[in-house]
Order: C-alpha cells, then structure tokens, then sequence
C-alpha cells in the first residue's frame, strides 16, 4: 500500500490552511473538513474544522559553508542553468524582475539537504518508549537520498528508517523518519518521526521538502522579485507564491513552504498518470547511477 493510500477519507490533502516557520519547533494547522465528506448529521450544515499538531523543521544546526557549497551544485546542474536562461522573460511576463539568488539560497537549500541519518544512528533508543526501529524494506535502494534538484532520479520520498510501537490490540503505530530534516545527538525524536496512519509524514515531506508521493520532485520554480516582494513562480502555471525569508533572524526558515503547498494543492502528480516502462527504465537508471550519485552526495556531505 502506498503512503498515499493511507491518507484517512475525511482528511483530504488540498485544504491545510496556510501557516508559516515560527520561533518554536511546533506549530498548529487547521484543517478544513468539506461537507462533502462528513457523515454525522451534526456536520451537515457548517464546515468542520479539526486542528491537529504539525511539527516544524529546525534549520539551526545547517552549517552555512555546507549549504553553500550545496548551492553551487544546484545552480551548476543543466536543468537550473536552463531555468536562468529564461528567467527574466519569466519575471517579465508576472510583472516582476530576475533578483540575485544568493540572498535565498541558504533559505531555500534548508528544505533540500538530505540528514544522511541511518538505522545505525537510532540503536541506542531501541524499545525506548516502546519504540522499535528498523530499516524501510520498501525502499528501492536502501541508501542515503541523492542530491534534490540536481536532475536525479530516485524516489525522494520513502523513508530509510522507520519505528513502530505496539498500541493495545490494534494495529502498531508507525513513524517514518523525514530524510531531511537536520538530526543532532539529543534532539527529540518525535520532532523528526511523523505518523504514517494520520497522514503527517505525508504533509510533512511534501510541504516542507518539495516532494511528492510518488517519490518526484516539485519542479524547480523561478526566483524573482515582484510588487509583493520575493516570489518563486511556479513553472507549471505560472502562480507567484511568496518567499518567506527574514535575511535578519538568526536561524535559517524554509522559505518555499507556500511554493511547495501551491504545487502539492495544484499540481498533483500520481503514480498511475505514469506510463510503466518510464518508471522501469528509471529503476535500471538509478541501480546503474547509484554508486555514482552516493559517491557525489558523499562530497557535499563532507563539507
Ligand atoms: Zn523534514
Ligand atoms: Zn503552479
């Protein structure tokens, strides 16, 4: 069963209102429930809301110098190179102007660097809290993610380790383990581990990290500045979404949340639009690449 399969009917994925970074590492978001999917008569009239809890990255332990250097790979890559070509056409035609994308770049690779975080970094809290953890046997090729944006295939969305505890004589409650959000020896767990049953680990890649279920990338936008301010405008549609960055705070934000929740709500991208041979010529790609791409990702890491 895929991750998608497991998003509860009543909690569709395209109406999270918005919410942005704050100081603290949680932050509430309120979810709409249309009447269409209520079935208690109480409901019938009023749309419903349910506020559930979802944990914000902490960017602070991100060393800049690596961000840096994760930069000029990004901007080095062809299918970026491409992009900058036409970016001021693009900023033209939504009223705006191409900007130097230094002021964001540590903003914006925040979201995209891969943890590097293994089974091997969580055996001393085996059964702690009645949690066990272990390897994701679903996982093609169970190493570390390569480069976002660099024009990989891989899938970017599975987990590599998830844990599970026992709950009662109902089935187990599991976790994956987000591949990117920074990890640090005594950090608290439950704020890189999110629910597979109530979709959060979902949310949580794909609005913070750019990545669909189906393990595809959000398309790399175009960075501009228009009236509203910093933008990235979309490829697909052409929708500008705002850049949060505060070039002041101390601490690096995800500055695509509203970029990557306008391609989650607007441009879907299912696994059965795909034709088979695609996804089999891309599994031989990968295997044939994957030592190069470990190799590559090794170097970044090591900065
Ligand atoms: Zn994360
Ligand atoms: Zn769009």
């Amino acid at each position: 069963m895929s991750q998608l399969e497991l998003v509860p009917q009543n909690v569709p994925q395209h109406v999270v209102s918005t919410e942005m970074i704050t100081e603290t590492s949680v932050s509430e978001t309120v979810i709409d429930v249309p009447q269409r999917n209520l079935t208690q008569e109480s409901f019938a009239n009023k749309p419903h809301k349910v506020t559930i809890k979802r944990v914000m990255p902490v960017y602070t332990s991100l060393s800049y110098d690596r961000a840096d250097r994760y930069w000029e790979v990004i901007i080095s890559n062809p299918a970026f190179k491409n992009l900058a070509t036409n970016e001021s056409q693009i900023m033209k035609a939504v009223g705006g102007y191409a900007i130097d994308t230094s002021i964001i770049k540590r903003n914006v690779v925040a979201s995209l660097l891969p943890n590097y975080v293994d089974i091997s970094d969580f055996e001393n809290f085996q059964d702690e809290d009645g949690w066990k953890y272990k390897v994701n046997k679903r996982r093609a090729f169970d190493d570390y993610i390569s480069l976002r944006w660099c024009n990989q295939k891989q899938n970017f969305y599975q987990p590599l380790v998830i844990r599970y505890k026992k709950n009662g004589t109902k089935k187990p409650i599991t976790q994956n383990l987000c591949p990117y959000c920074p990890y640090t020896k005594g950090m608290d767990l439950n704020t890189i581990f999110h629910g597979v049953d109530d979709s959060s680990y979902m949310h949580h890649v794909c609005k913070d990290h750019g990545v669909y279920t189906t393990g595809n990338e959000m398309p790399i936008p175009v960075f501009g500045k228009t009236a509203k301010g910093l933008v990235a405008v979309c490829g697909i549609c052409g929708n500008t979404c705002n850049l949060s960055v505060d070039v002041h705070a101390d601490n690096l934000n995800n500055c695509l949340i509203s970029y990557f929740r306008h391609c989650f709500d607007k441009h879907k991208n299912k696994r059965q639009n795909r034709d088979a041979n695609e996804i089999k010529r891309e599994a031989q790609e990968i295997k044939a690449n994957r030592h190069n791409l470990i190799l590559e990702n090794l170097i970044v890491s090591k900065v």
